[in-house]
């Protein structure tokens, strides 16, 4: 039994959703003739309460196209240092869309509206970059999995709108944020222009991400997407997966949420283990004693077929994810328990 907590993108279909996806009906996408994946895009615009969607084959790319939507080339936009936006899209903000990014020293990856004023640069001022596009992330994944206050969200917003801002949210787990704080999708529709959502983490799909926001904006996508070679085909299969992911797999994270917090609390009392950061929804975070090194702790769950990664900085990560079953859990929580450095 390999146990692989690297991340929660490692989930594999089940029988039930391969059944679900070869049932699906299918047409050329690029044609808009797949009813599967507009069915999918139709669901997902209503839960957030917004007009329009758009499939995508990664959430990268649907938040490059995000990107590109809201700026033009020179100008900036604004996020916190640990964005994937800024950190894991392969320099694709430049890349795409020329544009740079202004970094903020957030908290656990999130960052504050007063935070955001003070980083705007003046757009008379013809000398420095025009900012244009502000981008958070909920929940924040190099954060440790932290969810944002919706209030602070909305403060962005305000901020935004007095400056002409465009405001999106790299969402790859909102579904996390909604399960763990209780939320309202609706509320997240009204406070940004586009999200990007994941179906490939938590949820359990194997392929897919979907951007949201008004029809006119979710319209320009369109051209954007088919640049950056994002038009399917006969998607209708991988839709089907998303679709059979929301009926079935959203309101289950919590049991994600509940195993990262009950391997939090065994890390706590460890000898060898420093400091865990706060678990707030399926991502842990931790740090070990020196001498002791990361690697070493990395490959010694490595002998017991437990997999989990470094993300620098001497920091290891372990996200609980959908294969990740209580019977597995209980033998991480054992081997924890009795593993010694
Ligand atoms: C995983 C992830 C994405 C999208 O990643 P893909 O692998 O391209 O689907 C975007 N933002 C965050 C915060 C993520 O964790």
């Amino acid at each position: 039994m390999e146990i692989n907590l690297i991340s929660d993108t490692v989930t594999k279909p089940s029988h039930e959703m391969l059944h679900y996806m070869m049932q699906a009906k299918v047409g050329d996408d690029v044609y808009k003739q797949d009813p599967t994946v507009i069915e999918l895009e139709t669901i997902i615009a209503n839960i957030f309460g917004m007009e329009a969607a758009m499939f995508f084959p990664s959430g990268t790319m649907a938040n490059q196209t995000a990107i590109k939507l809201h700026t033009q080339p020179g100008e900036q936009l604004i996020c916190d240092k640990w964005a994937h936006v800024y950190n894991y899209e392969g320099g694709g903000a430049s890349f795409n869309s020329g544009v740079s990014c202004c970094l903020l020293d957030g908290d656990r990856g999130m960052i504050t509206a007063d935070q955001v004023l003070a980083a705007i640069n003046p757009p008379e001022f013809f000398h420095s970059p025009l900012t244009s596009l502000v981008c958070v992330e909920n929940t924040t994944n190099k954060g440790g999995g932290a969810c944002y206050d919706t209030l602070e969200l909305a403060k962005i917003r305000a901020v935004c709108d007095d400056h002409n801002l465009k405001f999106h949210l790299d969402g790859a787990r909102l579904w996390n944020a909604l399960v763990a704080r209780r939320e309202n999708p609706k509320q997240y529709g009204k406070i940004f222009h586009t999200i990007s959502v994941c179906l490939s983490k938590g949820l359990g799909a194997p392929i897919g991400s979907v951007l949201v926001g008004d029809k006119e904006t979710i319209h320009r996508a369109l051209r954007i997407r088919k640049i950056l070679g994002g038009g399917m085909r006969q998607a209708g299969y991988l839709a089907a997966a998303g679709i059979y992911a929301l009926k079935n797999n959203v309101s289950r994270l919590d049991e994600d949420h509940r195993r990262a917090r009950e391997l939090a609390g065994i890390l706590q009392k460890l000898p060898w283990v420093n400091n865990v950061e706060p678990v707030e929804t399926n991502i842990l975070i931790f740090t070990v004693r020196e001498p002791l090194k990361d690697t070493i702790v990395i490959e010694k769950l490595k002998q017991k077929s437990i997999f989990i990664s470094a993300m620098g900085h001497g920091k290891l990560r372990i996200v609980t994810h959908l294969d990740y079953k209580g019977v597995m859990h209980d033998y991480v929580m054992e081997t924890l328990h009795k593993i010694t450095f």
